[in-house]
């Protein structure tokens, strides 16, 4: 078998409300649907992040897939190369590895259509059928023109408990780095105080945006909420070590190690905990696999981390949470807050879980109507998918990110 073809569908599917973080507004989503066509008829869908570049590099790099059995899927990321890379290569990288990853998730969805065998069997060996995802809380606004909203301590507490009303999570991220940090202290007191029992594991993720001393002091204070682990409360590897050293919340990142060859200085620093794979930032679901055994050789946690993703890409995820057991906190995923998805069945929680898909592959198929309304939303109103938040405080925490 070969794969002879491949078609690239940007889309940009906008949030119920835009969302807010240390960087700025999210008020949607800008990601590329793939389709590799095979000599055979068999059609593999991959998904990644980004817009136009992204779609410009899958084209250009054809010659590394096209011609080529779905069958050598394993090799895929050293044909892209992006294993071993020097700071020179690194933007080049950065579209290859989010192409990359796209192309392999359709290699993989083609392997298990052929063979009649779902991803997750073919990586491991599906061990749940359903997999555990955690409430993903933001300061929000109410509208696009990014007024109103839920950027006060107790809105976001109350946020927390409808979350977890209607899709039965039980643990909760909230996304902060956005309001001063005594007010952020406070959300997290009023959440623990409003959820109660009901609230199992609590996390933060300040997305980089305290100086080492603003981490330090900080997190001791969020000590007594019985804090999960702190997501880059600040910048680099470095910076993270010493964070860690200076006070006891664990420490996880989807920021400052986000490739093999960091992974030595992290060790070395002690400056982690846990690790956040992203489906796309690794570069697909080879990379990932081989990330769980690192992360156990050195003791370091493993979990899976969301930028927006559609059902092409939670499937992968899905399928790779259910059979790494190296998994072992609750995922992230923006889906409540996504108005629309390019796949026949939306995926929908109950108790806090999604189902891994049951038909081969990645057992979910496009729906041609959703990806095409989708589309046309892309090239009327292009990648507008992040924003500055002209409403930020004054404080300065550390660097000026806004
Ligand atoms: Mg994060």
């Amino acid at each position: 078998m070969k794969i002879v073809d491949v078609r690239v569908t940007p889309v940009y599917v906008p949030m119920r409300h835009p969302l807010r973080w240390s960087f700025g507004v999210e008020p949607g989503l800008t990601r590329c649907v793939v389709e590799l066509v095979t000599d055979e008829g068999i059609v593999g869908l991959g998904e990644s992040n980004g817009g136009r570049g992204l779609a410009e590099a899958i084209v250009e790099a054809k010659p590394l897939f096209i011609g080529m059995d779905p069958l050598d899927v394993s090799r895929l990321a050293q044909r892209f190369g992006f294993y071993r890379v020097t700071s020179e290569q690194l933007a080049r990288s950065a579209q290859l590895k989010l192409a990359g990853a796209a192309i392999e998730m359709a290699c993989w969805d083609i392997v298990g259509k052929m063979l009649g065998k779902r991803c997750g069997d073919l990586w491991g060996g599906i061990d749940r059928e359903q997999v555990e995802f955690a409430a993903y809380v933001f300061y929000r606004y109410e509208s696009m023109e990014r007024e109103g909203g839920y950027s006060d301590p107790q809105a976001v507490a109350d946020l927390t408990v409808e979350l977890i009303e209607e899709h039965g999570f039980r643990d909760v991220k909230l996304k902060n780095g956005v309001l001063e940090p005594s007010l952020e202290i406070d959300t997290v007191r009023r959440m623990r105080d409003t959820a109660g029992a009901r609230m199992r594991e609590l996390r933060v993720d300040p997305n980089q945006a305290w100086s080492v001393e603003t981490s330090i002091r900080v997190l001791r204070k969020l000590d007594r909420y019985d804090i999960e682990f702190c997501e880059d409360p600040t910048w680099g590897i470095e910076g993270m070590g010493l964070v860690r050293q200076s006070q006891p919340i664990p420490l996880a990142t989807n920021m400052c190690c986000i490739s093999f060859e960091q992974i030595p200085l992290v060790v070395r620093a002690r400056a982690l905990d846990v690790i956040l794979g992203d489906m796309h930032f690794w570069g697909g679901p080879t990379p990932l696999m081989q990330l769980a055994k690192v992360c156990e050789t050195f003791n370091l946690g493993l979990s899976l981390h969301s930028d927006r993703e559609l059902g092409i890409s939670t499937a992968a995820i899905l399928h790779l949470a259910a059979a790494q057991p190296m998994v072992s906190h609750a995922i992230d995923s923006h889906l409540p807050e996504q108005t629309g998805d390019v796949i026949t069945e939306p995926m929908v929680f109950k108790d806090g879980c999604l189902p891994v898909p049951t038909g081969p592959g990645l057992g979910v198929e496009l729906d041609r109507d959703e990806l095409e309304r989708w589309h046309r939303l892309y090239l009327e109103v292009g990648e507008r998918d992040e924003f500055q938040d002209e409403a930020r405080s004054g404080w300065r925490p550390h660097l000026p990110l806004w």
